[in-house]
């Protein structure tokens, strides 16, 4: 018989929700079993507040890892699942300390903490604590085991439930947030740079599955940023699952704002059409909302009046979760979810091109709308529509 490891793992926000949290706890188990398809022999179980899965021991390290990239988890802990029998208990306790004692010169601060959902269990939280803790010390204390609840480095848990009672020494924080598909479908406009991936992640921790555009312009800019924007898409997508990306020829559009317009309104215009774009492609597969990049006053672009010539645009509503965030700290973000190096990689974005010296900061609408009247946009964008190429992220 293959050796077992129990998993459990706490939701965060879901416990909130009243009579939506049937829903939320579907969502997340259904994404949890999408996640971890690769192995087999998985039991699941998920009693109220909680999920259990049993999984073989080999597969704990990966586990980990496909756990932590699950929004909606707050923590998970591996351990094993036996009878609430004092002296088993003991002894597995015993079995995992000894060696760190071992290992150390100094005294090793200790506790046992017990949380019971089945109350009908005899013993309170208190008195199974004072049994497991005083045969462990029976056994150890000459090694060096002190007990000390506040300071404690080291926390052996019991969770008694009425089925079961699990034990465990570990803690592994999870991505919080809502489970994927919770709140619903939403389109991204990724760009190869820092910031929008960061954004797509975001949302997809609010609970929506995240779609992706990418505006192209290989004529100027060569394959690069296209290669880019599918291994982006491809990291964010392993949070989720099932996203879809969407590549629209940009040239055109470009060029023609380039020859026609005002060229200090080149900027805000690419992005009043990328919006348009975006707007008409969410209308076709039923996205609720766009979200973006934008974080106030980053780059000349992105002041309120440019922020607000380019959004009204469209009736959609239009997320822009890094707006009150600095650099430093989407950095970091973008650290952690693995597409900051991808996002360095030298590459420049369409919107970078034909940049002109003095860009408008505090643009007006009605100026965007006359200088866009010079060029025919309905059929520049019709057109690139009819060319965009859709991309299934999880065949990537
Ligand atoms: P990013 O790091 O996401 O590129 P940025 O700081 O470079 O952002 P801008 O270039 O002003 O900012 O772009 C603002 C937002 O517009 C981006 O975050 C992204 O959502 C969108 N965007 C810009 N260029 C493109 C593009 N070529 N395709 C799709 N979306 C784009
Ligand atoms: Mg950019």
């Amino acid at each position: 018989m293959t050796e077992k490891r129990t998993v459990l793992i706490r939701y965060d926000e879901i416990g909130l929700k009243g009579r939506n949290r049937k829903f939320f706890e579907k969502c997340l188990l259904r994404n949890i079993k999408r996640a971890l398809s690769c192995a087999d022999e998985i039991d699941y179980r998920s009693p109220r507040g909680r999920i259990f899965l049993d999984i073989p021991l080999s597969f704990v390290t990966e586990c980990v890892a496909r756990l932590k990239t699950i929004p909606g988890i707050a923590s998970f802990s591996i351990g094993i699942c036996m009878k609430p029998d004092f002296d088993a208990i003991s002894t597995l306790g015993i079995q995992w300390i000894e060696p760190r004692l071992e290992s150390r010169k100094n005294s090793l601060k200790f506790c046992v903490k017990t949380r019971r959902s089945a109350k009908s269990f005899p013993k309170t939280s208190q008195e199974v604590n004072f049994e497991v803790g005083s045969r462990i010390m029976n056994k150890l204390s000459q090694q060096g085991l002190i007990v000390n609840i506040n300071e404690a480095e080291y926390i052996l848990e019991i969770e008694i439930g009425n089925s079961e009672t699990m034990v465990f020494d570990n803690r592994e924080p999870g991505l919080r947030g809502l489970p994927v598909g919770s709140s619903g479908n939403v389109l991204c406009l990724l760009s190869g740079g820092i910031d929008s991936p960061v954004a797509a992640f975001m949302m997809a921790c609010r609970g929506c599955r995240v779609h992706f555009v990418f505006f192209d312009n290989q004529l100027f800019l060569g394959r690069g940023g296209y290669e880019k924007v599918l291994r982006l898409a491809k990291k964010i997508n392993r949070f989720q699952g099932r996203g879809t990306l969407f590549v629209v020829p940009f040239q055109n559009m470009q060029g023609a704002i380039r020859d026609h317009c005002n060229e200090e309104n080149r900027v805000v215009l690419y992005r009043r059409m990328m919006y348009r774009i975006a707007g008409e492609i969410a209308g076709r597969y039923g996205f609720m909302a766009l979200v973006t990049g934008e974080s106030l006053g980053q780059v000349a672009s992105q002041t309120l009046e440019n922020l607000a010539a380019v959004s009204c645009i469209t009736s959609l509503s239009v997320f822009q979760p890094l707006i009150g965030m600095n650099k430093e700290s989407i950095i970091r973000r973008a650290k952690e979810i693995g597409t900051y190096e991808i996002s360095i990689e030298p590459q420049p974005d369409c919107c970078s091109i034909f940049m002109p010296g003095n860009p408008v900061t505090r643009s007006k609408i009605s100026v965007m709308e006359r200088d866009e009247k010079k060029i025919p946009w309905e059929e520049l964008r019709d057109d690139a529509l009819a060319k965009m190429e859709i991309i299934g992220v999880d065949n990537l």
